[in-house]
């Protein structure tokens, strides 16, 4: 596998919630990295029906349009109370182009009535990585994020329905936690980790390979 400086990196996203949490995590793991939109991508389009196939899909756009290695993440919210839903159209949920707040009040409106005890939810992130847009063995790795929809919107920290995601570990919610606290326990935080250690590794494995 060709070894990448991290430079030559792009990250699939236009999402500034996503950007600045997945950039901050890269900074701190000494990885840099390119957003797509210097490279004048729009949003590729999310046709898959799993995380896993919208992050390659994400990832191969990105790659095929700059010309670089890729890292995508595609995440989402599964609500138990709705078998679920919205999980991988989290960020349509109240329709296509629907906002942070259009999405929290239909979440807050569908759960109405259910009681606090039901209402069980976790956040899921899968992260890919690409070398190159016909890359046959993407590296892939997910994460988990267990809490519960509160009843009313708490916080202003975060994005998307960090607000409504009480995390009991910490007794508050998501958008309620600091940014590093947040990275520290997230879905997207989990799974950019391994990521990370798995595109080390794998370079690694190359330059041994090499010797
Ligand atoms: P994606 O860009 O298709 O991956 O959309 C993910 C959507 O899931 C976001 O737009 C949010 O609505 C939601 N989501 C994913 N991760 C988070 C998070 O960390 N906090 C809040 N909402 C999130």
């Amino acid at each position: 596998m060709p070894v990448h400086r991290p430079s030559d990196i792009v990250l699939a996203s236009n999402n500034p919630g996503k950007l600045r949490e997945i950039g901050q995590l890269l900074a701190g793991a000494g990885v840099a990295v390119q957003p797509q939109r210097a490279f004048g991508l729009p949003e590729a389009e999310e046709t898959g029906l799993s995380f896993v196939e919208n992050a390659i899909l994400k990832a191969r756009h990105a790659a095929a349009g700059s010309g670089l290695a890729a890292i995508a993440d595609d995440s989402g919210i599964e609500v138990d109370a709705l078998d679920g839903a919205p999980g991988i159209y989290s960020a349509r949920y109240a329709g296509p182009g629907a906002d942070d707040q259009a999405n929290n009040d239909k979440l807050l409106a569908d759960l109405a009535e259910v009681p606090d005890g039901a209402r069980t939810a976790r956040y899921r992130c899968v992260m890919v990585y690409l070398r190159h847009p016909l890359d046959p063995t993407p590296l892939i790795c997910l994460g988990t994020w267990e809490g519960r929809i509160l009843r009313a919107p708490r916080g202003e920290n975060g994005f998307g329905y960090d607000p409504l995601f009480f995390v009991p570990t910490h007794g508050c919610a998501a958008a309620e936690l600091d940014p590093d606290t947040k990275n520290r326990l997230s879905h997207r935080g989990q799974a950019l980790r391994a990521l990370v250690a798995q595109i080390t590794d794998a370079a690694g494995q190359h330059q041994h390979a090499d010797d």
